[in-house]
């Protein structure tokens, strides 16, 4: 089963359309496929329309902008229904910070030399909502003034770093209670890439299944290997489903294409055995 529950379209960060990916996840042979913008469910009509299409296996999904203790940690959610209205609100309200805070990482560019950034970014945000640092990071690449995204992250985005901007998004428990609202589950993103030590990881995990978190991405993205079985003993002891996403976001950027991650090691529940 080549299940690739985490990408990103044109209706976040990502540079394709939702069309484009179930397109590009078809053809790397996957069999089930979660269209996952950050805090946005706008693009899951032509997402699940394109995938019927194609007889591609397909759930809806979102990546949910959280923050744990003063930093940002994601969730994602699987199989809501995307017309319910709380997880709408829900949603709605963490985009609405977006605009704001691009705003002033425009101005702290303005700053440090770098002349209209805000215009410049949205200029690579068709969703003008889901305006994020990778469309400033984008920007700046674009300029020549960097080989790569994780090149401008390192220099300006990240947390310490000149540009960066500190924002508050939803509670972690809320966005869980959002998704299982509306029907869906509630999946720890990416556990590898959070600037935690062991013990926080355990603790945010532990905190994760109590408030009814479901799932953990086992696999995500690019990572070494080892990790995953790291992460499989994690899901193991807090008796967590397994997840596995690509994390794409455009065909020259993402370490691993459309359902190209590594497998899920062995012995866990996978995810999907439970979903619809
Ligand atoms: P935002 O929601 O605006 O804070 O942006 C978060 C997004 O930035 C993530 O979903 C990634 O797509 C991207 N990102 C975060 N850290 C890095 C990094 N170190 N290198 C490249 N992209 C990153
Ligand atoms: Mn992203
Ligand atoms: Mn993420
Ligand atoms: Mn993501």
């Amino acid at each position: 089963m080549n299940a690739d529950l985490h990408s990103h379209s044109t209706v976040s960060d990502g540079v394709l359309g939702p069309e484009e990916l179930a397109l590009r996840a078809f053809r790397n042979g996957v069999d089930l496929w979660a269209l996952t913008d950050h805090d946005d469910t706008s693009g899951l009509d032509l997402a699940r329309a394109a995938a019927e299409e194609l007889g591609l296996g397909w759930v809806s999904g979102v990546e949910i902008s959280v923050t744990w203790r003063g930093q940002a940690v994601h969730v994602l959610g699987y199989g809501f229904d995307p017309q319910d209205v709380t997880l709408e609100a829900g949603l709605c309200a963490v985009r609405a910070g977006r605009a704001e805070r691009a705003k002033r990482i425009g101005a702290l560019f303005e700053d440090l030399g770098i002349r209209d950034a805000y215009a410049g970014a949205m200029r690579f945000a068709p969703n003008p909502d889901s305006i994020g640092r990778t469309h400033f990071a984008r920007l700046l690449v674009e300029r020549g003034l960097f080989r790569d995204l994780q090149s401008v992250f390192d220099a300006y985005l990240k947390p310490g770093r000149p540009a960066y901007v500190p924002h508050t998004w939803a509670e972690m428990g809320a966005a869980v209670q959002w998704i299982r609202g509306a029907g869906g589950v509630a999946v720890l993103a990416h556990p590898t890439r959070y600037r935690l030590s062991g013990a926080e990881l355990l603790e945010l995990c532990a905190q994760f299944a109590d408030c009814g978190g479901t799932g953990i991405e086992v696999v995500s993205g690019p990572q070494r290997p080892q990790y995953a079985s790291a992460m499989a003993k994690i899901a193991r002891h807090f008796d967590l489903d397994a997840s596995r996403g690509s994390d794409f976001h455009a065909p020259l950027e993402s370490g691993v294409d459309l359902g190209r991650a590594q497998a899920l090691p062995d012995g866990l529940r996978p995810l999907w055995e439970r979903l619809p």
